[in-house]
């Protein structure tokens, strides 16, 4: 159980984030949404959460690849919560071109986004932890964080490098009660992997379907997309009491793809 802890989860009017955020809230934890969308659907998810549970539930629409807003958001949670108990650094894009053709963009994005948040969240996170010598830090890394797929390039490299700032974050704090794990799912059917059907078809000169058969299942030896709810009740293991000798993890869930 989870009651009395407050949970960040990044990008979570959304996808994995948005599963984890139910599991969390479930579990008894005040939740801190954030993420872009529209304004009135992200208000829906969070005011429905807050009447199945009862949970404090919160929305800050925090900009993720900028340092001056995610700085913001943690002092509006300071101002009604002690501070974040459990950080689960989420939010993430995609894109996908050959690395020659890849917009530059599209780069900084990715590495901004999916990488440099998760240090910023981290070092606004980690006073209060200290402080009160208990922490948990999930990262939503990825299949990509293990091994690389080609057109992939910003994704892999932002997913390797949360790997590191995994295991280097689990050394610095290992001795005061706070975790810091990295979870690696394979493919999870969500808007993020449906998005990238169309461009990785262009890409590698397929179909959509053949892209869904030939490329994502085919790198899955289960043959079947990861679950939100799988991720969701890994991430709430992990920030359980019971997992608080895993630290520095870096875990695939990927129906046995990083095996090969
Ligand atoms: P999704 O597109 O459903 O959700 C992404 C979330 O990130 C959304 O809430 C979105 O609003 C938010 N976001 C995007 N840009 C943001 C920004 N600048 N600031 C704040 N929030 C922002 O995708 P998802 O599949 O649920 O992905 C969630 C995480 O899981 C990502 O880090 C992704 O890399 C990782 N992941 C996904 C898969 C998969 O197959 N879907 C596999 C492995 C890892």
């Amino acid at each position: 159980m989870l009651s009395g802890k407050t949970a960040l989860i990044t990008g979570s009017t959304s996808g994995i984030g948005l599963g984890i955020a139910e599991q969390f809230a479930k579990a008894g934890a005040n939740i801190i949404l954030n993420g872009m969308g529209d304004s009135v659907e992200i208000e829906a998810t969070r005011a429905r959460l807050a009447a199945r549970y009862p949970v404090k539930v919160r929305f800050n629409g925090a900009d993720m690849s900028r340092p001056d807003t995610i700085e913001a958001m943690f002092v509006a949670i300071a101002a009604e919560f002690d501070g974040v108990d459990i950080l689960v650094n989420n939010a993430g894009i995609q894109f996908v071109a050959p690395v020659d053709e890849f917009p530059t963009a599209k780069w900084d994005a990715i590495l901004a986004i999916n990488l440099t948040s998760a240090f910023h969240t981290t070092r606004l996170a980690l006073p209060h932890m200290k402080k009160q010598q208990w922490g948990r830090i999930i990262q939503i890394a990825s299949a990509h964080a293990l091994v690389a797929s080609p057109y992939k390039s910003a994704y892999v490299a932002a997913k390797h490098g949360i790997a590191g700032l995994t295991k280097t974050v689990a050394l610095e704090v290992a001795e005061q009660g706070i975790t810091v794990n990295a979870v690696c799912p394979g493919y999870v059917w969500t808007p993020l992997v449906e998005k990238q059907i169309p461009e990785t078809a262009i890409a590698r000169g397929m179909t959509e379907d053949e892209v869904i058969q030939n490329v994502l299942l085919t790198a899955q030896p289960t043959k079947k997309f990861v679950t939100v709810e799988q991720v969701a009740a890994l991430a709430n293991f992990l920030a359980s009491q019971e997992a608080a000798s895993i630290t520095g993890a870096v875990i695939p869930m990927d129906g046995g793809w990083t095996a090969h």
